[in-house]
């Protein structure tokens, strides 16, 4: 029967391309067109911090790090993971989803952080939790578009989400406003966990739409820390290279 009304429901309100909204033949989020405009990060990257390289290093190693990473620094990550370059592209596929109410992308882009997120699962995760927004700023925008990511993830991976252990205590003003320095500053202590117990001795794996400098990333993690978790690790929509 659902699949009938599905069916019914296809001729009616066919798949459309969720950038350029072009009737498709099969639900897949974008047409070909659109598709091949996106710069999905492919190997080699660094195994670590997941930044790609430019050209390969030494073919034989499979866990290439990056002159950073094989410099040990200290980060409170495991590894970092995003499926896109944070471009034109899919800087207007996230927008979408964040401010104008395209919820129904979290499906396709789920897809891709499911791709994107191999290392991490073959590593061991346990459960993902988006980034938190704060309670003034969820109710302004209705949803959290990192949760809509980490429930369509959930539902491809089989790994359960927390949505309420993390959360931000401390109202910010938006990162896109700062560069460099000032976004740690801004985002310094805005982060923290409510439920460790949840947490403890847990491989987390944090969900977010972009990684720009990394510093609410890093501060979310530093509160996971503090509660206990085995690792963190990042995954992002895209990442700014
Ligand atoms: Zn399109
Ligand atoms: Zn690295």
């Amino acid at each position: 029967m659902i699949e009938l009304i599905n069916r019914i429901l296809k001729i009616f309100l066919p798949p459309r391309c969720i950038k350029c909204g072009a009737i498709l033949s099969d639900d897949d989020g974008l047409c070909p067109e659109c598709f091949n405009q996106l710069n999905f990060i492919t190997a080699p990257y660094c195994y670590k911090c997941g930044h790609p390289f430019e050209e390969v290093v030494n073919k034989k190693s499979q866990k290439l790090l990056c002159g950073r990473c094989s410099k040990k620094q200290k980060t409170p990550f495991r590894l970092n993971r995003s499926a896109l370059i944070y471009d034109d592209i899919s800087k207007d596929l996230i927008l979408a989803l964040k401010f104008m109410d395209k919820t129904e992308n979290a499906k396709t882009l789920a897809k891709w952080l499911c791709m994107a997120g191999y290392d991490i699962w073959q590593e061991g995760a346990d459960i993902l939790v988006p980034v938190p927004l704060h309670y003034k700023r969820l109710i302004k925008r209705r949803y959290n578009q990192s949760a809509l990511l980490a429930k369509e993830l959930s539902k491809l991976t089989g790994i359960e989400v927390d949505y309420t252990s993390l959360i931000k205590h401390k109202s910010t003003k938006p990162q896109v406003q700062f560069s460099g320095h000032e976004r740690v500053k801004n985002v310094r202590g805005a982060f923290s966990v409510k439920q460790a117990e949840k947490i403890k001795g847990k491989s987390v794996v944090l969900i977010d739409d972009v990684m720009t400098t990394g510093s609410t990333l890093k501060e979310c993690a530093k509160a996971l820390k503090a509660a206990g978790a085995k690792s963190v690790d990042t995954l992002t929509v895209a990442r700014v290279i």
